[in-house]
């Protein structure tokens, strides 16, 4: 079988660009090449990118880039909410138009094309509810309640005053910058849903993240069940074990069945290995929010735990790395 080489040279190098953009600062990639690329993605190619249209647009087109950037990254804007609508229109789309015609198949039933839609549904409603609801915004007139809520650690929180909002800032609170307001047990700002995730609406964001996880498990299963219908109802094996005498095992096989389906079913094969990779992401997600969730810590006090421990470890300050260890734990 001729391998298409420069699908599969595609589609690692697409993978392993997302990969590394989104999940290369985590533990597990600390030290290898996946950190070095998200850095690059992170700080270097905008940095190299500036000084290129510096060089040959002129400073003023610098500065429309520097204009655009703020306003997509330290304002609240609705780009990435955009993109996800974009994203799950245009997926459930080519699902509909490409694979519901297999629906009900040899072993997938009629009842997935009502599912899907309630499937899609719920991550919308999870998706709205999260983006619109409050995070837990803290005003001079619910202050006193945070404050009493959550008292302070002394050790991340001190009690101090929040500059901007010139209110006490309660324990576990944060003032972001985005918003430009203080949220109560602060996790981060979410450009997806370009709002606070906070006290408030941190269970819609755990439960779209897990929902989300689901969906692409579940779509991924029902193509894949679907292609193996279609090889059943065609006779696939059959034809070319009987009539192209090829070998009845698993090696044999392989290739000649992978041929077959990215011939017939390219579509479903994309479609599959996209849902795939995003689960593995939103997996990996999933997994991180739990952790958080049991450990009762926010993404920010994770965060500021790290960013402690790096220090601790910069200095070659073992007894300073041991306490912050303890003390997330
Ligand atoms: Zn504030
Ligand atoms: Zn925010």
């Amino acid at each position: 079988m001729e391998v298409p080489w420069l699908l599969v040279a595609h589609g690692s190098v697409t993978a392993l660009v997302v990969v590394s953009f989104l999940c290369g600062q985590w533990p597990i990639f600390e030290g290898t090449f996946v950190q070095s690329i998200n850095h690059f993605l992170n700080f270097g190619a905008y940095h190299y990118l500036l000084r290129f249209v510096q060089a040959v647009c002129g400073n003023g087109a610098k500065d429309l880039v520097l204009g655009v950037e703020q306003y997509c990254c330290d304002r609240p804007n609705p780009i990435l909410q955009v993109f996800y609508v974009a994203i799950i229109g245009v997926t459930y789309f080519i699902i509909v138009q490409t694979s519901f015609e297999y629906i009900p198949g040899y072993y997938v039933s009629g009842w997935h094309r009502y599912l899907s839609i309630v499937a899609v549904a719920v991550g919308a409603i999870l998706f709205v509810l999260t983006s619109f609801s409050d995070p837990g915004t803290i005003t001079a007139e619910n202050v006193s309640q945070y404050v009493s809520a959550y008292p302070y650690d002394n050790v991340i929180f001190v009690e101090k005053e929040c500059s901007t909002c010139k209110i006490p800032r309660p324990a576990r609170a944060k003032h972001c910058r985005i918003c430009d307001k203080c949220v109560a047990r602060f996790d981060h700002h979410c450009g997806w849903m370009n709002n606070c995730i906070g006290e408030k609406n941190t269970r819609y964001f755990v439960a779209f993240l897990v929902w989300h996880f689901l969906i692409c498990v579940y779509g991924a299963l029902v193509i894949g069940f679907i292609l193996a219908g279609e090889l059943k109802e065609r006779k696939v094996i059959y034809i070319l074990t009987a009539y192209y005498g090829i070998e009845n095992s698993f090696s044999g096989l392989f290739p000649h069945v992978a041929q077959w389906l990215l011939a017939v079913h390219n579509t479903q094969i994309l479609l599959s290995v996209f849902l795939a990779i995003l689960a593995l992401l939103l997996g990996g997600f999933c997994a991180y929010h739990a952790h958080l969730c049991l450990t009762n810590t926010t993404t920010n006090e994770a965060d500021f735990v790290k960013n402690q421990n790096i220090r601790c470890l910069s200095q070659g300050d073992m007894k300073c790395y041991t306490k912050w260890e303890n003390e997330f734990n």
